[in-house]
């Protein structure tokens, strides 16, 4: 069955993207966690990291440099941010669909919960 990222790739769902390309796909999340709050996404139906395979490296190397410049981007390189990935269900994932969070414009506190 397609997830609820599938579907925004496709265009059956809206979203408010704020970057494309070949490989990957970013977006504002639903329900924001800072004041800035995007998710980066691989087209490929890649479901974890921890299904990730390892002639997959170069999409998430390309995600991490989507995210650096989104970061710049969107005023948040000064200042700080956080990058988050969330793996299964102790690590909370809620969606099958590898997603990297992208969260700024406040101070972060350590260790999460
Ligand atoms: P996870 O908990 O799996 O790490 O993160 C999933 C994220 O997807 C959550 O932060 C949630 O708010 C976001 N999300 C879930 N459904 C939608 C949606 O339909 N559109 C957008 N833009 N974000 C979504």
């Amino acid at each position: 069955m397609s997830t609820i990222f599938q579907k925004i790739i496709d265009r059956e769902i809206p979203a408010d993207i704020v970057h494309e390309d070949d490989v990957c796909l970013a977006f504002r999340d639903v329900n924001p966690q800072a004041p800035t709050h995007v998710l980066v996404i691989p087209k490929r139906p890649i479901v974890s990291l921890e299904t990730l395979a390892d002639d997959e490296a170069a999409i998430v190397g390309h995600m991490a440099l989507v995210i650096r410049d989104l970061a710049r981007q969107l005023g948040l390189a000064e200042g700080g941010y956080r990058v988050v990935v969330n793996c299964g269900a102790d690590g909370g994932q809620t969606v099958d669909h590898l997603h990297y969070h992208l969260l700024g414009g406040r101070p972060m506190s350590w260790p999460p919960g």
